[in-house]
Order: structure tokens, then sequence, then C-alpha cells
């Protein structure tokens, strides 16, 4: 399981989608997760994941591509807030509009980047906006995606899975 990259993101009202291997899963019950497009194309892939939100199985049959959002993934970080990793920059959750999430960059207040992301709430990509006014923030070289399960990972999911049952207190 150390190669997969797992990350959840937070889909709203509390609930959250599992992202493996750069695919979305919908979790029905607790700890089961089915593909995302389950009902659009019948895709038969699932994982499970135990109480500590680490990935304990992965049955990766999935009849399609991965959708779009492949080139970008997602990372709890230490504050247990999602972070975006796109073409090798890191952005931060900048705000929620409808059904989408903006993304800023980083580097914003430091370098006064303004290039900004917009995911829906499930972390499909829509688009891009601005340049970067600085070189990439975050590249493979000094990232290993491994680490997320492994070691490192277990932390952060945990962290992020507390956050996210916070959010679930404070939600109605
Ligand atoms: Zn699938
Ligand atoms: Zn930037």
């Amino acid at each position: 399981m150390g190669k997969l990259t797992a990350a959840y993101i937070p889909t709203g009202r509390g609930k959250k989608n599992l992202v493996l291997d750069g695919f979305s899963f919908t979790e029905s019950p607790a700890g089961y997760w089915v593909c995302s497009r389950r009902k659009n194309v019948n895709c038969r892939a699932s994982a499970r994941t135990n109480k500590r939100g680490e990935v304990i199985r992965y049955d990766n049959t999935h009849n399609h591509e991965k959708p779009k959002f492949y080139k970008a993934f997602f990372l709890p970080s230490r504050a247990g807030k999602m972070v975006l990793i796109f073409r090798n920059n890191k952005f931060w959750v900048n705000n929620q509009y409808r059904d989408k999430l903006n993304w800023a960059c980083r580097d914003k207040d430091s370098k006064g980047c303004l290039c900004r992301v917009q995911t829906t709430m499930d972390g499909r990509f829509v688009r891009v906006k601005g340049h970067h006014t600085h070189k990439p923030n975050f590249t493979p070289d000094n990232f290993n995606a491994s680490g997320l399960i492994k070691s490192k990972g277990k932390e952060c999911n945990d962290s992020l899975i507390s956050k996210i049952r916070q959010d679930e207190n404070t939600v109605e």
C-alpha cells in the first residue's frame, strides 16, 4: 500500500471523499469506499479503510480512465487543512464559492503570486488562472508521496479526520 497516495477531501456537510491513486471514492457505509463513478459507469473498484483512516485494501479494477484531476492531488497538511498540489506548486484553500473551491498559491502573500486554481468540491480540476511569479515551490524532488500512508501519513490523516469530525459537529 505504500506506493498509493491517499488523501481525504471535504465535500461539504461533514462528508469527505477518499482520493486514492488519482481516483475518487465515496464512503458507504463507514470504512467502505466505492468508486465515485460507480453510478455513472458501473465501476466496481472499491477500497477499505480502518478507523485511523489508513487504507487497508484497494481493489483497483476501474473500468475508466483516471479523472481529469489526477495531475492535481491533495494532501492533508499539519494543521488539518487540505493542500492542493498542482503542476509542482502548492495551494491552500482560499475560499468556497457555491460548489467550487478556490485555491490560492502558497506564495500569494510572500511573493505576491496571483495564480489560482479552481476545483469542484470533490476535487475535480476546473480551471487555473494567472501565472506564478516564482519557481515551482513544490517539486517531486522534495516530496515523498509514499510516506503519506506509511509513517507520516498516519499522523496527517488522523489530524485531518479529527478536523473533519470537528466540522461535522459544527455543521447544522
Ligand atoms: Zn472507478
Ligand atoms: Zn505561485
